[in-house]
């Protein structure tokens, strides 16, 4: 039997859902019942009525689904896939800097540990996190562990943000130069960056969206040609949902290791095994399941 159908033949017999990022390979996206940013894919893993979840993303995302569904079966078919960022501060270094600033809120983006959720008054993600700082009574916010994310919310707020020096290396490299190449060879196309793009980047952006957004974006735009600058796996979604239009990478090497650690191997041995299974301590989970909370609460 194919693989695919040995994956979807299993799927069905454990009531499994599949739940993929849009970083992912092309052929786990396409297998997958769900593909998203991880909000979206935590909102949806809360949601379901399947015992099993195997979440084909980064560590910081199986947490998520796991803290929000603790009952379920959270699968991450590739062990040890990490998102660097997330382990950019460690719990001590947060209490630190709470120390520092006693009167500050916690902002932490949700590609965080779930350590650090924990020690947060609330999450954010990169489509919300200009609402959530928002919707703070606190004038001081510390903001963790992006510093891109906390200087592109520190433009639409009058508070202070108060960042941690963590960055994604996928996003930190995309560079202004890369912009003028692009849009010298793509005349015609918007520029759709992430924030978490470095300040200089998204000065030259036409758009600054997360994946979801740029989704979005594609979609209802009237432009049929975009450069995106974002992990380059999110192409692949683009064009399947918008076949008529023309999608280019602001740089074809913005390819994040971790993401591309599941493969359709990997997905069956999960589905075969139900490992590695991720869990979360209870104490742990039950306050990041706070920080998370508060952030679903905001209206966006
Ligand atoms: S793309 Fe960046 S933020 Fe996302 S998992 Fe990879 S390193 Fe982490």
């Amino acid at each position: 039997m194919a693989m695919i159908d040995e994956i979807l033949a299993l799927k069905k017999e454990r009531q499994a859902t599949i739940l993929a990022h849009n970083y992912q390979i092309p052929e786990v996206q396409d297998i997958a019942d769900h593909v998203g940013d991880s909000l979206e894919l935590s909102r949806v893993a809360a949601g379901l009525d399947s015992e099993v979840i195997i979440f084909c993303g980064v560590d910081f995302m199986a947490e998520t689904a796991a803290i929000l569904s603790p009952k379920k079966k959270v699968v991450q078919p590739a062990k040890g896939a990490w998102c660097p960022m997330a382990h950019m501060i460690k719990p001590e270094q947060l209490q630190d800097l709470k120390a520092l600033h006693p009167e500050a809120a916690v902002v932490s983006y949700v590609n965080s540990t779930a350590e650090i959720k924990a020690l947060s008054d609330i999450c954010c993600t990169s489509a919300n996190g200009v609402q959530v700082v928002a919707s703070l009574p606190e004038k001081e916010v510390i903001f963790v562990p992006d510093r891109n994310l906390a200087a592109y919310v520190a433009r639409h707020t009058d508070k202070k943000i108060i960042p941690w020096n963590g960055y994604c290396y996928v996003h930190d490299h995309l560079t202004t130069e890369q912009v003028k190449d692009a849009r010298k060879e793509h005349p015609q196309a918007e520029v759709l960056v992430h924030p978490e793009c470095r300040p200089e980047v998204i000065d030259m952006a036409d758009f600054v969206y997360s994946t979801a957004g740029m989704g979005r974006h594609a979609k209802s735009s009237e432009a049929t040609q975009f450069i995106i600058g974002t992990e380059t796996g999110m192409i692949h979604r683009l064009k399947k949902e918008n076949p008529n239009k023309q999608f280019y990478p602001l740089n074809k090497n913005a390819i994040c290791q971790n993401m591309k650690k599941t493969d359709l191997e990997k997905v069956l041995s999960a589905l075969k095994t139900l490992q590695p299974q991720v869990t979360v301590p209870e104490e742990i989970g039950r306050k990041a399941k706070i920080a998370i909370d508060n952030m679903l609460a905001v209206k966006v």
